[in-house]
């Protein structure tokens, strides 16, 4: 019988997640031919979160759980699931059940038609704020156009994949994760389906709106260098404009001699100048903030407690 893993990311989920395995094993029960695992990764979590995990463990043998010494973030916690990870397929998904386990079937049938992956994007974006939908919107849109990895509008982190591009996927070790990017960088062909947004009802999100603009930052700087080219096509305009200024000025001098007043004109070029410079010197230190973290290669996370050494199951 073929294995699936289920990677969760954890972090301060202590309400949610009885109901989380209630209504997964409920989904499990009625698909035959597969064995299932849970991997649920506490991401350092300052509420109970590990001793509910530790309890779900004593009572079901297909529970496993590693635990981060501090929270790592969602990418990190993914990163550490997918690491623990033997089965033949694997599925990432949320713990606050936004990600509906009734959509496993659908997921299964797509991968058992021969592709790699089956991942899944949001068709309406219920219960989400309008700001959200917003910066969402915009965030795919752009980063369709500017970068390589491409994906649909609405694209989460619910997914199943092959155990040939999760290997794939654990070969990127890079510390600052954009899991979204990555999924799409290693290729393979991935099946999308459409989901149904689902409220979250118990506990609350745990993304800020200036986490979110980060998160779009990473993902925009992890996995293209246009910034970088639109700085340097932006110098290169400017030279061009100042050099036929320059020229024009010259001529009027040699022309009609030196006009004193200036002062409009050589403020505005002063502030515009230094504004471009501004952001140009910025958006390379993004970059360079990354080489920086990266350079450093320090491990995705720290564990400080896991169960995958216990030998009472089968697994
Ligand atoms: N999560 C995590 N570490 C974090 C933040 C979130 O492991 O630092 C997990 C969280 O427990 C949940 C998933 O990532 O299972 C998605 O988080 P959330 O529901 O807050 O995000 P949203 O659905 O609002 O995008
Ligand atoms: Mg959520």
């Amino acid at each position: 019988m073929k294995l699936i893993d289920i990677v969760v990311p954890c972090y301060n989920e202590e309400e949610v997640l009885p109901y989380f395995v209630k209504e997964t094993n409920a989904v499990i029960s009625t698909i035959n031919d597969y064995r299932f695992r849970y991997i649920f990764v506490n991401d350092g979590s300052k509420d109970k979160t590990l001793p509910v995990l530790k309890t779900l463990a004593s009572r079901f043998d297909n529970v496993k759980y590693i635990s981060f010494s501090r929270n790592f973030g969602k990418e990190s916690a993914m990163y550490a699931g997918l690491e623990h990870s033997t089965g033949d397929y694997v599925i990432v998904m949320d713990a606050d059940l936004q990600h509906p386990p009734k959509m496993f079937p659908k997921m299964i049938q797509g991968i058992e038609e021969g592709h790699d992956c089956c991942a899944l994007y949001r068709a309406k974006q219920k219960g989400e704020s309008k700001v959200r939908q917003f910066v969402s919107k915009i965030f795919f849109s752009f980063q369709n156009k500017i970068s390589d990895v491409k994906m649909p509008e609405g694209a989460v982190d619910y997914r199943i994949m092959s155990r040939k591009m999760v290997n794939a996927i654990l070969k990127l070790s890079e510390v600052q994760r954009f899991s979204k990017g990555i999924f799409c960088w290693v290729g393979f062909d991935t099946k999308w389906i459409e989901y149904e947004n689902v409220e979250r009802t118990i506990g609350t999100t745990k993304w800020s709106l200036w986490g979110l603009f980060k998160y779009a930052l990473d993902g925009i700087t992890a996995f293209s260098v246009t910034p970088l080219r639109f700085i340097a096509v932006l110098g290169f305009f400017i030279s061009l404009a100042s050099f036929i200024y320059i020229i024009i000025t010259l001529i009027k001098t040699l022309c009609f001699g030196v006009e004193v007043p200036g002062y409009v004109t050589t403020l505005c070029a002063t502030l515009f100048l230094g504004g471009i410079i501004e952001l140009s010197v910025g958006i390379l230190g993004e970059y360079i903030g990354r080489i920086y973290m990266e350079a450093k290669d320090r491990p995705i996370y720290i564990a400080s407690d896991d169960n995958f050494d216990d030998n009472n199951d089968e697994f």
